[in-house]
Protein backbone atom coordinates (compact mmCIF):
# COMPACT_ATOMS: atom_id res chain seq x y z
CA UNK A 1 0.00 0.00 0.00
CA UNK A 2 1.46 3.44 -0.79
CA UNK A 3 1.54 5.79 2.10
CA UNK A 4 -0.64 8.67 2.18
CA UNK A 5 0.71 12.36 2.59
CA UNK A 6 2.29 13.46 6.05
CA UNK A 7 1.03 16.01 7.49
CA UNK A 8 2.85 19.26 6.56
CA UNK A 9 5.25 21.18 8.60
CA UNK A 10 3.09 24.25 8.57
CA UNK A 11 0.18 22.55 10.76
CA UNK A 12 -2.20 23.94 13.29
CA UNK A 13 0.60 22.47 15.79
CA UNK A 14 3.49 24.92 15.21
CA UNK A 15 5.44 25.97 17.82
CA UNK A 16 4.40 28.94 19.33
CA UNK A 17 3.21 30.94 22.31
CA UNK A 18 -0.03 32.81 20.48
CA UNK A 19 -2.86 31.13 18.83
CA UNK A 20 -0.72 28.76 16.16
CA UNK A 21 -2.29 29.99 12.40
CA UNK A 22 -2.79 27.02 10.23
CA UNK A 23 -2.25 27.54 6.97
CA UNK A 24 -4.81 24.61 5.34
CA UNK A 25 -7.41 24.35 2.69
CA UNK A 26 -10.17 23.06 4.82
CA UNK A 27 -12.41 25.06 6.24
CA UNK A 28 -11.99 25.92 9.87
CA UNK A 29 -16.03 27.58 10.76
CA UNK A 30 -18.49 25.50 10.78
CA UNK A 31 -20.48 28.41 9.75
CA UNK A 32 -19.58 27.89 6.38
CA UNK A 33 -21.82 24.80 4.80
CA UNK A 34 -19.96 22.69 2.44
CA UNK A 35 -21.39 23.40 -1.16
CA UNK A 36 -23.85 21.06 -3.52
CA UNK A 37 -20.54 19.63 -5.13
CA UNK A 38 -19.23 18.18 -2.24
CA UNK A 39 -22.38 15.54 -2.57
CA UNK A 40 -20.65 13.44 -5.36
CA UNK A 41 -18.46 10.48 -5.36
CA UNK A 42 -18.14 8.29 -2.65
CA UNK A 43 -14.93 6.57 -0.66
CA UNK A 44 -14.50 4.29 1.75
CA UNK A 45 -12.73 4.62 4.90
CA UNK A 46 -11.67 1.01 7.01
CA UNK A 47 -10.84 2.27 10.37
CA UNK A 48 -9.69 0.35 13.40
CA UNK A 49 -8.29 -3.46 13.47
CA UNK A 50 -12.07 -4.50 12.42
CA UNK A 51 -11.31 -2.61 9.55
CA UNK A 52 -15.18 -0.66 10.09
CA UNK A 53 -16.05 0.58 7.14
CA UNK A 54 -17.38 4.30 6.33
CA UNK A 55 -18.65 5.13 3.18
CA UNK A 56 -18.17 8.50 2.63
CA UNK A 57 -18.65 11.77 0.30
CA UNK A 58 -15.35 12.14 -0.89
CA UNK A 59 -15.15 15.73 -1.61
CA UNK A 60 -16.99 16.46 2.30
CA UNK A 61 -14.32 14.74 3.47
CA UNK A 62 -11.68 16.81 1.52
CA UNK A 63 -13.20 20.52 2.37
CA UNK A 64 -12.97 19.62 5.95
CA UNK A 65 -9.64 17.97 6.17
CA UNK A 66 -6.44 18.43 4.16
CA UNK A 67 -5.07 14.34 4.87
CA UNK A 68 -7.99 13.19 3.25
CA UNK A 69 -7.86 16.15 0.27
CA UNK A 70 -4.25 14.27 -0.04
CA UNK A 71 -5.19 11.18 -0.04
CA UNK A 72 -8.11 11.37 -2.16
CA UNK A 73 -6.63 14.01 -4.50
CA UNK A 74 -3.53 12.93 -6.16
CA UNK A 75 -1.81 9.94 -7.71
CA UNK A 76 -1.58 7.90 -4.46
CA UNK A 77 -3.15 4.51 -4.62
CA UNK A 78 -6.06 5.75 -2.29
CA UNK A 79 -7.24 7.97 -4.60
CA UNK A 80 -7.40 5.06 -7.58
CA UNK A 81 -8.85 2.87 -5.79
CA UNK A 82 -11.29 5.24 -3.56
CA UNK A 83 -10.53 3.48 -0.36
CA UNK A 84 -8.03 4.47 2.78
CA UNK A 85 -7.46 2.29 5.76
CA UNK A 86 -6.83 3.82 9.34
CA UNK A 87 -6.19 0.78 11.25
CA UNK A 88 -4.89 2.47 14.44
CA UNK A 89 -7.82 4.90 15.07
CA UNK A 90 -10.70 4.59 17.01
CA UNK A 91 -13.90 3.57 14.84
CA UNK A 92 -16.20 5.67 17.87
CA UNK A 93 -13.86 8.92 17.39
CA UNK A 94 -13.81 8.48 13.51
CA UNK A 95 -18.05 7.85 13.70
CA UNK A 96 -18.30 11.68 15.54
CA UNK A 97 -16.61 12.83 12.73
CA UNK A 98 -18.46 11.31 10.30
CA UNK A 99 -21.49 12.60 11.87
CA UNK A 100 -19.70 15.99 12.21
CA UNK A 101 -18.58 16.75 8.70
CA UNK A 102 -22.44 16.02 7.30
CA UNK A 103 -24.32 17.54 10.60
CA UNK A 104 -21.60 20.49 11.63
CA UNK A 105 -22.59 18.50 15.38
CA UNK A 106 -20.47 16.36 17.71
CA UNK A 107 -22.49 13.72 18.39
CA UNK A 108 -22.12 9.91 19.47
CA UNK A 109 -23.31 6.68 18.74
CA UNK A 110 -25.89 7.23 21.68
CA UNK A 111 -26.83 10.28 20.98
CA UNK A 112 -24.75 12.10 23.49
CA UNK A 113 -23.78 15.93 21.77
CA UNK A 114 -21.31 18.35 22.43
CA UNK A 115 -20.41 19.39 25.57
CA UNK A 116 -22.20 16.22 27.29
CA UNK A 117 -19.50 14.20 25.34
CA UNK A 118 -16.99 12.87 28.03
CA UNK A 119 -13.82 14.77 28.35
CA UNK A 120 -11.77 11.69 26.93
CA UNK A 121 -14.03 11.41 23.58
CA UNK A 122 -13.54 15.57 23.13
CA UNK A 123 -9.74 15.31 23.66
CA UNK A 124 -9.44 12.36 21.57
CA UNK A 125 -11.32 14.50 18.94
CA UNK A 126 -9.04 17.05 19.20
CA UNK A 127 -6.26 15.13 18.48
CA UNK A 128 -7.99 13.19 15.47
CA UNK A 129 -8.32 16.83 13.90
CA UNK A 130 -4.75 17.72 14.61
CA UNK A 131 -3.73 14.57 12.79
CA UNK A 132 -5.85 15.03 10.10
CA UNK A 133 -6.11 18.57 9.51
CA UNK A 134 -9.82 19.11 10.55
CA UNK A 135 -9.88 22.65 11.73
CA UNK A 136 -13.29 22.70 12.13
CA UNK A 137 -13.41 19.89 14.15
CA UNK A 138 -10.71 21.05 16.55
CA UNK A 139 -12.82 24.08 17.29
CA UNK A 140 -15.70 22.46 17.48
CA UNK A 141 -14.57 20.49 20.12
CA UNK A 142 -12.38 22.62 22.31
CA UNK A 143 -15.53 24.70 22.77
CA UNK A 144 -17.37 22.05 23.64
CA UNK A 145 -14.48 20.94 26.38
CA UNK A 146 -14.52 24.56 28.03
CA UNK A 147 -18.29 24.29 27.68
CA UNK A 148 -18.29 21.12 29.78
CA UNK A 149 -15.28 22.41 32.08
CA UNK A 150 -17.27 25.70 32.82
CA UNK A 151 -20.23 23.21 33.42
CA UNK A 152 -19.43 20.78 35.88
CA UNK A 153 -16.78 23.21 37.16
CA UNK A 154 -14.09 20.67 36.44
CA UNK A 155 -10.48 20.45 34.84
CA UNK A 156 -9.68 17.47 33.82
CA UNK A 157 -6.04 17.03 33.97
CA UNK A 158 -5.87 14.45 36.56
CA UNK A 159 -6.56 11.96 33.75
CA UNK A 160 -6.23 13.79 30.28
CA UNK A 161 -3.27 16.04 31.08
CA UNK A 162 -0.83 13.42 30.00
CA UNK A 163 -2.59 12.68 27.00
CA UNK A 164 -2.68 16.03 25.60
CA UNK A 165 0.63 16.52 26.06
CA UNK A 166 1.71 12.82 24.84
CA UNK A 167 0.18 13.36 21.52
CA UNK A 168 0.24 17.28 20.80
CA UNK A 169 3.04 19.86 20.24
CA UNK A 170 4.28 22.94 21.87
CA UNK A 171 1.79 25.94 21.86
CA UNK A 172 -1.20 23.68 20.57
CA UNK A 173 -4.33 25.32 21.90
CA UNK A 174 -5.22 22.19 23.91
CA UNK A 175 -2.12 22.41 25.61
CA UNK A 176 -2.89 25.94 26.07
CA UNK A 177 -6.51 25.84 27.25
CA UNK A 178 -5.61 23.46 29.99
CA UNK A 179 -2.90 25.53 31.27
CA UNK A 180 -4.84 28.40 31.47
CA UNK A 181 -7.25 26.53 33.35
CA UNK A 182 -5.03 25.49 35.76
CA UNK A 183 -3.49 29.04 35.96
CA UNK A 184 -6.50 31.00 36.24
CA UNK A 185 -9.48 29.04 37.31
CA UNK A 186 -7.91 27.16 40.77
CA UNK A 187 -5.24 27.76 42.71
CA UNK A 188 -2.67 24.96 42.10
CA UNK A 189 -1.01 24.80 45.52
CA UNK A 190 -4.41 23.38 46.96
CA UNK A 191 -3.81 20.38 44.81
CA UNK A 192 -2.16 17.00 45.86
CA UNK A 193 1.24 17.91 45.36
CA UNK A 194 2.12 13.98 44.33
CA UNK A 195 -0.26 14.06 42.25
CA UNK A 196 0.88 16.53 40.47
CA UNK A 197 4.43 15.29 40.81
CA UNK A 198 2.83 12.05 38.99
CA UNK A 199 0.74 13.50 36.31
CA UNK A 200 2.82 16.47 34.77
CA UNK A 201 5.28 16.00 32.51
CA UNK A 202 8.06 18.17 32.76
CA UNK A 203 7.28 19.94 29.58
CA UNK A 204 3.66 20.88 31.18
CA UNK A 205 4.97 22.28 34.29
CA UNK A 206 7.37 24.62 32.45
CA UNK A 207 4.27 25.88 30.82
CA UNK A 208 1.99 26.15 33.78
CA UNK A 209 5.24 28.21 35.54
CA UNK A 210 5.43 30.16 32.59
CA UNK A 211 2.22 30.64 32.56
CA UNK A 212 1.08 31.59 36.33
CA UNK A 213 4.62 34.08 35.99
CA UNK A 214 2.49 36.13 33.57
CA UNK A 215 -0.76 36.44 35.49
CA UNK A 216 -1.02 39.94 36.64
CA UNK A 217 -1.77 40.84 40.04
CA UNK A 218 -5.57 42.20 38.86
CA UNK A 219 -6.09 38.22 38.24
CA UNK A 220 -5.18 36.88 41.03
CA UNK A 221 -8.20 35.26 43.30
CA UNK A 222 -11.11 35.48 40.62
CA UNK A 223 -10.80 32.02 39.07
CA UNK A 224 -11.89 32.86 35.49
CA UNK A 225 -10.12 33.54 32.46
CA UNK A 226 -8.99 36.95 31.74
CA UNK A 227 -11.20 38.89 28.95
CA UNK A 228 -8.17 38.37 26.39
CA UNK A 229 -8.45 34.81 26.99
CA UNK A 230 -12.06 34.54 26.74
CA UNK A 231 -12.64 35.74 22.83
CA UNK A 232 -13.82 33.60 20.88
CA UNK A 233 -11.35 32.65 18.24
CA UNK A 234 -8.40 32.23 21.42
CA UNK A 235 -8.66 28.70 21.66
CA UNK A 236 -9.02 27.99 17.86
CA UNK A 237 -6.87 27.09 14.93
CA UNK A 238 -8.30 29.26 11.64
CA UNK A 239 -5.76 30.29 8.78
CA UNK A 240 -4.39 33.95 9.17
CA UNK A 241 -7.63 36.68 9.11
CA UNK A 242 -9.83 34.24 9.42
CA UNK A 243 -12.31 34.12 12.57
CA UNK A 244 -15.92 32.32 13.80
CA UNK A 245 -18.65 34.93 12.56
ZN1 LIG B 1 -12.88 30.73 15.68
Amino acid sequence: MSTPPTKPSSSSTTPSTKTPSAVTKAVSVTSKAPPNNCFRGIVVVEVGPEKQAFSIHKDLLCFYSDYFRGAFDSSFKEAAEGKLSLPTEDPAIFDIFNGFIYTRQLRDATDVKGPNLSFTTLVALWIFGDKYIVPALQNKAIDAFKERSDKLRSIPWQLHLRTIYDNTLHGSPLRRIITDMMAYEITVSEKPRDKIMEVYPLEALVDLAFTLSDKSKEDVGHFRLPAAKKAKCYYHVHNEGESCP
